[in-house]
């Protein structure tokens, strides 16, 4: 390729990115445009790149040996496919009966992600099989230079999204643990909870609380700490009727939303109305699960161990004292349902996470299907399905930082879009042009820097493109004897014209 014919112009800067964040490089080696609201292109050589990824990531999974189809239900993201979206479920209605169909194994690509879809005879193999994709994938890019960190996303029925991060400034927010290397993304994070003393349960005993419906000053009040308290937060279902979600965590909690959505697979929550919480039996500043109704009850799986509490006595200006689960209430669902926080104690180890920024790169996760097919002995079985999935772009924004060589990059040889950067200097015109007809003869694909430019303009962009091999021709090489060669991390010499392929050849 003529870079005098390329499209893309390699940039002095890239202000709205940090040197630290691989997009900076991506959009000054002319890789990719980043337009202010967030969207990008990729150009030429971003798709050359991209290209050559694909290929590699493709060629990992050869034992696996997926076929390739097109399935444009997986373009959503991980934390909308729990379930199987219903056209993929109608496909493997139509396509998958008998136990002779299985495993299989199909490849979905988009524009920016790989995924995988195993099918197998049960939850549990499908998601053995979705694990190795994932595996093998990771380590394709370890190879690139590019190490993962494991982490977990969004809970699911069963288990977790598993998660490959690259951390990365321009990742989402992750919580992780120093100690014993736990990473989750933030909403989905979990934290070790205490255990509390056991008590023999007190009498149930309403107490006057004049003015004390918030938990800072009930606590006061009572003189008891907010970890004796439970609070009640009451959300709204939407779809397909709304009904009230009433939730109980500990007073020194804080109830996550989105936990609660997912744990009852509904889309999103909305805050309840006074009226709604009314309706139930609740009265707001003093509610409590007990005698409420026509409501879904969740409860953080903490309360069930936390005995005596102080509660709402849906009477305005009182509480109960001595509230214990089981006795006094009960839920219809019981679960982690409050957020963590940096300093928060790690799940596994106690010690505290910390934030840090992270960007999924590798995810697989298993889902729920219905479909059934016939086993070998003739009986209805459910279809076992579980996906693992590559996100390119994060993969090369990672890869650029990891990639990154003074003021360029300096792309693996096996990503790299070309092996040889070649310059033509003043006087060295016609050498060059001898060499670009040469070397991908000898089988290397060339870049060719043929513009009427200063030197300093293209060794600038020979850096910024960041191809393992820079061969520059001009008086002075020639009259030294040939094409200065260059490693993109290495010293230069000075090659005679006829041997500069053997030369590159076999420096591996
Ligand atoms: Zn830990």
């Amino acid at each position: 390729m003529r870079l005098s014919r390329l499209f893309g112009q390699m940039q002095k800067e890239a202000p709205r990115f940090a040197p630290d964040d691989g997009r900076h490089w991506l959009e000054r080696g002319a890789f990719i445009f980043h337009h202010d609201d967030g969207s990008h292109a990729w150009l030429p050589l971003g798709e050359c790149l991209l290209a050559k990824l694909r290929a590699y990531l493709d060629s990992a999974l050869a034992e696996v040996n997926p076929q390739s189809a097109h399935l444009p239900w997986l373009d959503s993201p991980a934390d909308a496919l729990a379930k199987l979206p219903r056209g993929l479920e109608a496909m493997l209605s139509a396509h998958v009966s008998s136990y002779r169909h299985l495993p299989a194994a199909l490849l979905h690509r988009s524009a920016e992600t790989m995924t995988m879809l195993a099918l197998t005879p049960s939850p549990e193999s499908a998601v053995m099989q979705s694990a190795a994709a994932h595996d093998l994938w990771q380590q394709t890019l370890n190879h690139l230079g590019l190490l993962l960190l494991p982490g977990e996303g969004a809970p699911l029925h069963p288990g977790r999204v598993r998660i490959g991060f690259a951390p990365s400034p321009v990742g989402e927010e992750t919580l992780t643990c120093s100690m014993c290397g736990y990473r989750a993304q933030k909403p989905w994070a979990r934290r070790q909870k205490p255990r509390p003393q056991p008590e023999e349960p007190k009498p149930l005993t309403a107490v006057p609380t004049p003015e004390a419906n918030t938990i800072r000053a009930l606590a006061d009040f009572l003189g008891v700490p907010e970890s004796k308290t439970a609070k009640a937060v009451f959300f709204s279902t939407v779809e397909p009727k709304p009904r009230v979600v009433f939730a109980v965590v500990r007073g020194d909690m804080q109830v996550s939303e989105a936990k609660i959505a997912r744990l009852l697979g509904v889309e999103a929550l909305q805050p309840a109305a006074e009226e709604q919480i009314r309706a139930i039996g609740a009265v707001p500043g003093y509610a409590s699960p007990i005698g409420v109704r026509d409501c879904i009850v969740v409860v953080d799986d903490l309360i069930p161990n936390s005995p005596n509490l102080v509660a709402g006595a849906n009477k305005s200006g009182y509480h109960y004292i001595n509230v214990n689960y089981g006795r006094d209430f009960q839920a219809d669902f019981i679960a982690d349902i409050v957020k963590a926080e940096a300093g928060d104690p790690c799940p596994r180890c106690g010690a505290p996470l910390s934030a840090e920024f992270a960007l999924p790169v590798v995810e697989s996760w298993p889902l729920r299907a219905e479909a059934t097919y016939l086993s070998r002995e003739g009986k209805e079985q459910v279809l076992g399905v579980a996906l693992a999935r590559v996100d390119l772009y994060a993969a090369l924004v990672a890869l650029a930082a990891k990639s990154r060589e003074g003021t360029g990059l300096a792309w693996p040889r096996r990503l790299a879009p070309y092996d040889v950067h070649l310059i033509a200097l003043r006087g060295g015109e016609d050498a060059a042009e001898e060499l670009y007809r040469t070397l991908p003869q000898a089988g290397f694909d060339v870049l060719y820097d043929d513009r009427q430019a200063s030197a300093g303009v293209k060794f600038a962009a020979a850096d910024l493109v960041g191809l393992p091999w820079r061969v520059t021709v001009g008086k002075r090489s020639l009259a030294n004897g040939g094409a200065e060669v260059k490693p993109r991390r290495g010293s230069p010499s000075i090659i005679p014209l006829g041997a500069v392929a053997d030369f590159i050849a076999n420096s591996g």
